[in-house]
This record gives structure tokens, sequence and C-alpha cells, in this order.
């Protein structure tokens, strides 16, 4: 079966998809997402923390109410012994969102913008002729159905299937961490506004667990790791960890889901003739937190526009589109790579080395220094801003003097 052209497919309505697609709407283009599931933001594997300030630079706050499940002003980062750092601003920085309905409504705005969604409409390959991708074929019903474009825009998360068969590196190429989310009940001693973190070999190796109140004794909980069975980590947490486990003793999880986060910095090639890559199956995540929905959205809205001058070129060779990944790249990457170090450092740590880091920071008061922080999307540029202040130079220095001990 063949259906009529669009201008632009895009395959997959998560937040990069279906933003892509509101923001070429937007511009006039005629765009169709196609959905694998039989509807938008299902199922949900996402912890959907958020930055205010990510979120209004692409003028999507505030959101409406019931998205928006709490806000924070701060952060406590636990070491597996216990030590305490806080980071605590005057104002929120950032957000819970529902995930599911977060997705939703992102899909309202473009569908209110115009565009098609097509549900249950798994996508099975491309169509690729004299090395254009000219369309795809997708799978509605048991019928291979074949739907052609000028342009396809891929943007099916990080099982990026699509994406193996051109060839291009896939986000599996590079790190993918395994991660665990629940909805969690009964949690107690928590603060309403403050998001807990907790670092440690033995809980999170590679990375960090995350405590996320919510409402009425609910929470978030979560963790990725490097290394090990996350369902295992996180019963340790739950039950070893001297500050989570007295948080956690009565707690009774609601709903848990499994899924990978790519840490490893974005793939290195984003376009082909006729087709473009952006969100998770593009590695557009943050490092240092495998947040991957407000830089998602960040590319997502560049591919819209230059889809869209491709469009108005009818130009829509490698050469032409290249220019997409030249601007995601002029946006991101010297965060990105920022990302990668510090990941590489922080992470490394020994358990000893991060209970004493933590001390430090909490001793040289570094959290009186950090109650002004806004940017949190932007990491190095955060780093720059501070980076007048003693207290950080010193917080910069103890970590990579912890670090090369590590190392050496
Ligand atoms: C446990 C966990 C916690 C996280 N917490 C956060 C957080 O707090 N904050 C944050 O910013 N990020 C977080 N992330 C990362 C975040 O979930 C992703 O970065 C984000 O969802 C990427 O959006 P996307 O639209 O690129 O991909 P996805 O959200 O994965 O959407 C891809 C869509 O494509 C569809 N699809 C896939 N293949 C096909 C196909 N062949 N045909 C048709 N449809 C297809 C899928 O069904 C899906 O709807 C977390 C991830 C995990 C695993």
């Amino acid at each position: 079966m063949e259906h009529d052209s669009s201008d632009v497919l895009v395959v997959g309505g998560g937040p990069s998809g279906s933003f892509t697609a509101l923001n070429l709407a937007k511009l006039g283009c005629n765009v169709e997402v196609l959905e694998e599931d039989s509807g938008i933001g299902l199922p949900c594997h996402c912890a959907g923390h958020l930055s205010l300030r990510g979120l209004r630079r692409l003028g999507l706050y505030p959101l409406p109410r019931r998205v928006v499940e709490n806000t924070y002003c701060g952060a406590i980062f636990h070491s597996p012994e216990g030590n305490q750092f806080r980071v605590h601003c005057s104002s929120p920085i950032t957000c819970s969102v529902n995930r599911v309905l977060f997705d939703k409504y992102i899909a309202k705005l473009a569908q209110e913008a115009g565009v098609d969604y097509l549900l249950n409409s798994k996508v099975e390959s491309l169509i690729i002729e004299e090395g254009f991708v000219k369309g795809v074929v997708t799978e509605r019903e048991r019928d291979k159905v074949r739907l052609p474009a000028k342009l396809v825009v891929d943007a099916e998360g990080v099982s990026s299937r699509i994406v193996k068969q051109t060839g291009l590196a896939s986000p599996r190429h590079h790190m993918l961490l395994k991660a665990v989310e629940t909805e969690t009940e009964n949690v107690r001693d928590t603060e309403e506004d403050t998001v807990e973190i907790f670092l440690g070999e033995k809980y999170a190796p590679g990375f960090y667990a995350w405590l996320m109140p919510t409402s009425d004794g609910k929470a978030k909980v979560g963790l990725a790791a490097e290394r090990g069975n996350p369902r295992q980590l996180l019963k340790r947490l739950m039950f070893k960890h001297p500050v989570a486990s007295e948080k956690l003793s009565k707690a009774k999880i609601s709903h848990i889901s499994f899924h990978s986060i790519p840490v490893g910095g974005p793939i290195p090639k984003t376009f082909l003739d006729g087709f473009l890559v952006v969100g998770d199956a593009a590695s557009q995540v943050k490092p240092t937190t495998g947040g991957g929905v407000i830089f998602g959205m960040t590319c997502g809205r560049i591919a819209a526009e230059t889809a869209y001058e491709a469009l108005c070129k009818d130009d829509f060779s490698s050469d032409f589109l290249q220019i997409y990944q030249k601007r995601c790249q002029e946006k991101l990457e010297a965060d990105i790579r920022f990302m990668l170090r510090i990941r590489r450092m922080l992470y490394a740590l020994s358990d000893d080395k991060l209970d004493d880091l933590i001390d430090f920071f909490t001793k040289i008061g570094l959290e009186q220094t950090l109650q002004n922080l806004e940017e949190i999307d932007f990491q190095r540029l955060l780093l720059l801003r501070t980076l007048w202040n003693p207290r950080i130079v010193l917080a910069v220095s103890y970590l990579l003097l912890s670090y090369l001990q590590t190392k050496h």
C-alpha cells in the first residue's frame, strides 16, 4: 500500500519528535508523526526532572498545572557514608513533570498546529533510493505501508533501530547506562522542595541514584549505573544506604520501569541525504545527569529550522543538511565535552574519596556560592560564570586532586 507524500515524516512521538514536528508545523510544513505505541507518552520510563530555565528557553514554561507534579529549589547530595552537601536557592529552579502528560501536551500543541499523528505505526525500515532516504515503511495492523516523504526525522529514542539501518553509529556504540525508575509511596523525612542525589560505587556505580518528592509522601526514586543489576542496586539503596534506607524503610513501589540512558555524547554523524536524527536516537543527552529532554527538544527545534530551509531550497542533500549538526554543535558541544570530563572525574572516585569530597564542599561553604544558581543545563557556562569565586576554585581543585589520586 502507498500513502500520499508528506514534506516531513517524524519517527517517534516522544518530546524530541513532537517538538520537531510542532516547530515544523509552525513554519507551515506538512508533517506526520509515526508512533509505534497506541498512545503518546506510554510506557513511561523517565523521572521527568527538568530545568525551568531550559523549558522557558524552549517557550514551554509555564506548563499547564496538571503536567507539573512539583517544583524544587535545591538538592542534597549524599555520599555513600551519609555525608551531605546541600544546594538551596531562593526560588524554584527545576520541576518534576508527569512524563505521560508532558509528552501528550507537546503532541497536543503539535496537533493544534496541524501535525498528523499516526499511532500504532511502527516504522520497520527506511525507503532508500539511490542513496537518498525517500520515506519509511511502517507496519499497521499487520499491513506494510510505504510512506513517501521529502525528509525523514528519526526521533525513535535510544532503541535507534532505523539509525542502525543507515549505517550511522547508534548510541549503542557509545555509552549506555542501565536505569530503573519507580513511583514510590510512604516515603519519609523528605523536604518537599528538595531533590536528593545518592552517589557511590556501592549504590549506583558510575552514576547516581535519585529521590524526587512529588506529593503526600510520594516520590520518584530511581538510579542509573554503568554496571550491575539496577533492581538489585535499588534494593541495596533502599535497605542499606545510611540515609535512603531511613527514608524508604516503609516505602511501597507502585510502578517500576527499566530503560537505558545514552551518556557518551552525541553520535558522530546525525544527517544523511534526506535524513536527520534527533534526541536520544542521536544521544543528545547531558553526560553528567542523563537528562535528555531539554537537549533533545533544543536539537529538535534546530532540526525543524534546517528542514524548513531544505524545503524552501528543495535541497535535501547531506551537503545541505550537515548545517543541522553544525548548529547543534555550536549550541551544545562545548558543554557536552565539559560534562563528559566532569563525569569521568566524578564517577571515577572511590566511595572514600566521595565521602571526603562531599564533606569538603560543605566545610568550605560551597552551598552559599550556589544560592543563586539558575543555569543547570549548560554546566560549563555555570562554571565559567562562577569561576571568580574562590570557593568554586577550591571545589574544582579538590575534585581534580581527588581524581588524580584515584588514577595514580
Ligand atoms: C530512568 C530514566 C530516568 C530519566 N530521567 C530523566 C529526567 O529526569 N530528565 C530528563 O531530561 N531526562 C531523563 N531521562 C532521559 C529521557 O527519558 C530521554 O532523554 C527522553 O525521553 C528522550 O526523548 P526522545 O523523544 O528523544 O525519545 P523517547 O522519549 O524515547 O521517545 C521515542 C518515541 O519513539 C517511539 N518509537 C521508537 N521506535 C519507533 C519506531 N520504529 N516506529 C515508531 N515509533 C517508534 C517510542 O515509542 C517513543 O514514543 C531519563 C531516562 C531514564 C531511562
